[in-house]
This record gives C-alpha cells, structure tokens and sequence, in this order.
C-alpha cells in the first residue's frame, strides 16, 4: 500500500518523491532550551494564518483533534503547503544552527518535532489526490509535486544539519542510548546518506534537479492512468450483450450508466474492480476481448494520456541518480535498506517460484482447453479467456460457483468479522463515531478502544465504494501516526476500496477476492493501530516496503477461519450461514488458478526488477516488456498483472519501484507466520497471538525486521509454507494437500 497511489494497494501516501520522503517523515523538533520561544511564536503565526486558511489549522476536538474535512477548500492547498513547509524549514533550520554540541536530544529528537503543521496539511492533501481527485486540484498537484520534492532536497542538503546528525551517530554516548533512540538515529543517518547529504555541491544541485522532474513525471503518469480509467468505459447497448452476467453485476452496470445519463444501456468502467468480474462471466467473447484490450492499454494508447515516453524519462533519470549516490544501479540503491538487502535475494526467490508456477499454467490451461473442446468451442485460449474458462474449470471442479459465494458475502457483515478478529487477537473494540468531519458522505468512522481497559487506541476511517476522482484498487494511509515523543499522540487511519455500490437499500455483495482484500487493508489498519512506540517516524506501517506486507497478508488467512465463516458469511436474504459443504469446497479449490495468479503477478514483479537493472540503457517500454516476458517463457495465455504503461506501484512514485516483488517477499513470511498459529492451538491462540501484537504489529520500525521475526518465530522464516499454500511441489515432492488461500498483491 501506499498511498497516494493509485491502482494499487497503496500502503503510505508517499506525496512526496524522494525515497526519504515516501517512507519516512521528519518531524519537528526544537531543543528543549529554545522549545517554549519557538512553539510560542510558531503558534502565534500559525493561528493567525489558520483563520484565512483552516488547512493550517490545529486539529481540534474529541480523540486528540480529527482532520477538519469539512473545511477544505481545493484553492487554499498551495498556499498552505507552502506556509507549512516554511514553517518546517526555519524549525529545521533553528536545530541545525544551535550553537550547543549535537546530541540526540538538541537534533534527532528535535528533528521529530519538525512539521506538526505540514504533516496535517499534507494528509489532507494525500486524501484529495487519492479519493477526491478532480481538475482543480490536478493543476495544484502538476505545480505542487516537484515543489515538495525541492522542499526535501533542501533538508537532507542542508550541510549543517546533517554534520551534526552524523556526530550524534558515530558518538561513543549513541550506545547509551535507549535501543528505539538508536535505532532512531541510525534511520536519520542512513536516510539522509541515502538521499545525497554527502555527495559535492554540484552533484546535490542535480540530485536535487532529478527529484524533481522526477515528481513532475510521477504525477503525469498517475493523472494519465486515472484520465484512461475514468474516461474510457466499455457500454453495452442490449439485453442480449449481458449475457452470462450475475445479476449484482447488471445492476452496477445499469447505476454506472444511469451516472452517465445513458438510459437504456450499462456500463462497465475501466477499473480491475469493474473489468475482472466481467471477464469471468461474460459469454460474449468479442465483448470480453474489447473491455481486456481496454483494461490492459490504460496508458498504452498512443493518446495524450499515454505514458511510454514518461516512463523511459522516469527510468533514465532513476540510473542516473542512483550512479550519483554511488550504486551500480537504481534497484540496488532501492534494496540498501531493504529486508532483502540485494536485488539477487529478489531474483533468487522470483525464480524459484517461477518454474513451478508457469508449470502449474500449463496444467491449467490444458484443463481450459479441453473444457471449451467439451463444450464445443473451437478455440485457443486467449488471455480475455482465462477468467471465463477457469471459472467453468473451479465449477466442474470442484462444483464452485463463486457467484454462490457472493450471496453469503456482504460487505457490512464482513466488516464486523474484521472487527471481530480484531478483538480475538488484539483486544480491539470497535464503536460507530458520527460527530467528525467526513470528506464524503461514504465515508464512515468507528472508534477503536482497548477491549479490556476501555482505553482509545484510534479512529478507522471507511472509504469503501468506488467513483470518480478515486484511485482505483485499495489502500490503507495513516492521517496521524501514534507516538508519545510529548505526551501520547493516538492513531487515525484509513482504509479505502472501489466496492461497486449495489441497488439502493440493498446489501452489498462482494467476492471472495475483494472479501480477502478488505481483510488484507484491514491487516495494515491493524498495524497502524497496534504501534506503541515513542517517535513518529518509526510508527505504524513506517518499516521496510518487503515486511510491510506481512501483517495484511496474514490477516487474509483469518477470513476462512470458521469462526468467520459461521458468524459473519450469512446469507443476504435468509441470514443462514454459508453452509458447510460449500466451506469445504471453498477449502478445497483454494489452490486452484494459483499459476495463474502467480504468473501474472510474478511476471509484474520480474519486469520492474529488470527494468531497474538494466542501468542508463534508454528503455522502450513496449519493447522491454516484451523481450523481457518471452525470455522468461510467459505463457501466452496471460499477461502482467500490471503492464507497464499502468504500473502504478512502481511509477507513481517511487514507493515500490525495484519493490514489486515485496508482497512475495512478505507472502514467504506470512505463510511461515501463520503456521506458528497452525503449530500451536489454531488461529485464535491466545500466546502465539500476544507474540504477533508484541513483535511484530506494535514495534513499527524500532527493531530490524529480520531480529524481529526471529524473536516472533524463534527463527528464519522458510520457503515452504508459501509453496504448500500455493499448491506448488515442496523439495520436488508432489502437489500439497494442505492448500490455502494466496495472499493476493493488490
Ligand atoms: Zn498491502
């Protein structure tokens, strides 16, 4: 996840471009001799400035202060942006230029106290580019991106402020440090080395030139993929043309089309959440090809909103950066400080899974094939085909209808089980807010409290349904991180999804798919909300982009606990739960399509980590990919879950770029993580559940990840509890029985 992001599971709102920025925050701070004069005169200004502009305004109110959306004005952004980041520079500026010696106090410390006002400002602004996008505030964005990337250049530039970061850390006293305030230091030190501090002048002043073309180019290509899913749409015009559509899928079609004042037809936007449920279904073969050619050249066309040139400016220009910061290539610059440490970790898992994965494809499609002969279709499978066919496959199969599933899947009853596991393993209780602002009348919020002790933990905002100006796909973003750096600061998160809105007054239906990515975004809510830690920047979901995955992935697995199942997937007419010889056969056909949903996310994977290695080479995009697939023998029936000219993930930022491969990473970890539950009394054990909170979902970024997992785990995470769960053959031993459900990349 990411955030501001778009079309993906967007976990941090990474509003500003630099790696720095995306995955760490530098907050405030004033050393405690100077601290009453600045607050003092800083608030004076703030105050005066907040009433002509309530974006700069504290956050008042119940819960610690909630952001002021009913205040926002799409106009007053720039120039609020703009005051808070003076504001966060002459902050920064009074510590760099402190006349007493640096210490962790007078500089780290006061570094985390930096920016109270442009954190609030710019989670305002994270929501509007992700879930309030319009024209106006796209031109803010086009002038305000590279602004902000200059603006975090100017910090981790400023030569002064990091000669006294880097005494604090190579200090004899850092070891008498408390070990967060250490690990605190060492996040300062290498995210400021990482960012250029030590390179020449002029080199900076490039840098500094590349990061923010760089943003320019980021936000063009997002503008450019949210233009095609919202301009382009496929209509159907006649009864006739819908056949083979579920009923529920009819009527969002019909509502999508009455939105666009065509009467009389239905409309299938050009969203995965629109597209993926039509090529399941739809006997139409021409109408499946066309909203897959549709779907898969998003940014492909060759138009104004195409991004191949884009993309080769974004990969020339990250070469070039990461050869001034002194590695060989983009993604090795990416992987420093990442869980994998190398991009040859990344390439080693990738092929490992690979083989067996294209292998299982071939079986697949085999039983495709014979099944459309069956049936009397004379064709080859085509990738618009692979939905439909499988579909037909897991019914034979395994006598599973995922549109049977669906009855027993409503959103708001889902919901609940979240909240439900939610307190099972970490004592959360969840209670409906209605006296804070909202930005959208969708939205709705809840208060989350200790079970036990009565104690507010936070707030969990709900954005669940799709429309224009939204992102496509789904994303957790914090508004505000938990921290105690003065005094306890609680959490407030979001969770954000593109659920089709049904018939008014009627439930919400939705799938098995998206019922494992509400429990997925649900799982980085979670860890929002566990952390206990002391400095904002190592709060919450602010840990390495390949273990970030691991707390919303093995949240999917509690979905199909029976516990859920029984209590929470009850029938949206008679309310009777889902009976159990379909759990059965929900269990048995969970590795089923697994090739399929490897491939096309491996594939995905392997291009964006090739891409970055391939240094300062000018790339076609097109071309590229295509080289790239058929020397890894794509099966042809499939293609990338995110081509290129879409790969938001990777070229909206650069939050995942040389990072796609994370959610297999992290899907090694959470398959090995939940066998700790399996191992011991299942997944409601009381133990293993204290251990998860403890180690892993409530320490942020206070502790190496890999230290973490060993103190969680007793050991290493292993491959093969991945491979089990995908079906695939462990040690060369056959297919598993003990399949579970994937952890899906959003
Ligand atoms: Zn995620």
């Amino acid at each position: 996840m990411k955030l501001k992001s778009i079309g993906i599971t967007y976990l941090l709102l990474s509003l500003a471009p630099t790696a720095i920025q995306a995955e760490n925050k530098f907050n405030p701070n004033i050393a405690n001799d100077m601290k009453s004069t600045v607050t003092q005169s800083v608030n004076a200004e703030v105050n005066s400035k907040a009433d002509e502009n309530p974006l700069l305004a504290e956050w008042k109110g119940a819960f610690g202060g909630t952001p002021l959306f009913d205040r926002v004005k799409v106009a007053d952004f720039k120039p609020a942006l703009e005051s808070a980041m003076t504001e966060k520079l002459s902050e920064v500026e009074r510590i760099a230029k402190n006349p007493a010696a640096p210490t962790f106090k007078n500089t780290i410390a006061a570094m985390e106290r930096t920016g109270r006002t442009l954190d609030r400002v710019q989670a305002v602004y994270g929501v509007w580019s992700s879930a309030m996008n319009n024209a106006e505030f796209q031109t803010v964005e086009r002038e305000m991106s590279p602004k902000l990337a200059a603006f975090s250049d100017k910090i981790t530039q400023n030569e002064t402020l990091f000669r006294r970061i880097e005494t604090v850390y190579n200090s004899p006293a850092k070891t008498k440090l408390a070990p967060e305030q250490q690990r605190l230091t060492w996040l300062y030190y290498t995210n400021f080395v990482r960012a250029g501090a030590r390179l020449a002048p002029d080199a900076k002043a490039r840098l500094s030139e590349i990061n923010q073309q760089l943003a320019g180019l980021f936000t063009r290509f997002s503008q450019n993929q949210l233009a095609d899913e919202s301009e382009q749409f496929l209509v159907i015009k006649s009864e006739a043309e819908l056949a083979g559509l579920p009923q529920s899928l009819r009527d969002a079609a019909a509502q999508e089309a009455a939105a666009k004042k065509m009467s009389g037809a239905w409309v299938i936007t050009n969203t995965r959440s629109s597209v993926d449920p039509f090529l399941t279904y739809s006997e139409r073969r021409e109408l499946r090809e066309k909203a897959w050619r549709m779907f898969v050249n998003r940014g492909d066309n060759g138009d104004a909103h195409d991004n191949n040139q884009i993309i080769t400016e974004i990969l020339q220009l990250r070469a070039e950066r990461a050869k001034l910061l002194g590695y060989p290539t983009h993604a090795h610059w990416r992987l420093d400080d990442k869980m994998a440490k190398t991009p040859e970790r990344t390439m080693e898992l990738m092929e490992a899974v690979w083989k067996p994965a294209v292998a299982r494809v071939r079986e697949e499609v085999a039983d495709m094939q014979a099944l459309a002969k069956k049936e009397g279709a004379n064709i080859k499978i085509e990738p618009w085909d692979y939905r439909y066919y499988a579909e037909k496959v897991r019914k034979e199969r395994y006598d599973l209808d995922q549109n049977e599933v669906k009855q027993y899947l409503q959103l708001d009853k889902l919901r609940e089980g979240m909240f439900w596991v939610a307190g099972e393993l970490f004592n959360f209780n969840f209670s409906p807010v209605t006296n804070v602002p909202v930005y959208h009348p969708d939205v709705k919020v809840w208060e989350v409290k200790d079970k036990t002790t009565g104690k507010h933990v936070g707030l969990w905002y709900f954005d669940p349904f799709a429309r224009e100006g939204k992102s496509s796909g789904a994303w957790m973003n914090a508004y505000r991180n938990q921290e105690r750096v003065d005094g306890s600061i609680t959490t407030i998160v979001s969770n954000n999804s593109n659920f089709v809105k049904g018939k008014p007054g009627e439930p919400v239906l939705i799938s098995w798919d998206d019922a494992t990515t509400l429990f997925h975004e649900f799982g980085h809510a979670l860890h929002g909300l566990s952390s206990n830690v002391t400095y904002p920047s190592l709060s919450g979901t602010s840990v390495a982009t390949d273990y970030v995955e691991f707390p919303s992935q093995i949240l999917e697995r509690w979905i199909s606990t029976p516990e859920v199942l029984q209590k929470f997937a009850v029938h949206y007419q008679t309310g009777k739960p889902i009976p159990q010889n379909l759990v059965d056969r929900i269990e048995r056909a969970s590795a089923f399509n697994q090739g399929f949903a490897t491939v096309e996310y491996l594939a995905s994977a392997l291009v964006d980590m090739k891409m970055h290695l391939a240094g300062s080479q000018k790339i076609d995009p097109d071309a590229f990919e295509r080289k790239t697939l058929a020397e890894l023998g794509m099966p042809g029936e499939i293609v990338m879950r995110h081509r290129t000219p879409q790969f938001g993930h990777v070229f909206s930022s650069d939050g995942y770029s040389a990072g796609y491969y994370s959610y297999i990473w992290s899907d090694v970890i959470s398959a090995d993580a939940y066998d700790a539950f399996v191992e011991a009394g299942g997944p409601y054990d009381k133990a293993v559940a204290a251990r998860l909170r403890k180690y892993v979902f409530s320490v942020g970024n206070t502790i190496d990840p890999a230290d973490a997992y060993r103190a969680f785990r007793g050991r290493d995470p292993k491959i093969e509890a991945l491979m089990r769960k995908r079906g695939f053959p462990v040690n060369g031993s056959k297919k598993s029985k003990s399949a579970k459900p994937t952890a899906k990349p959003r």
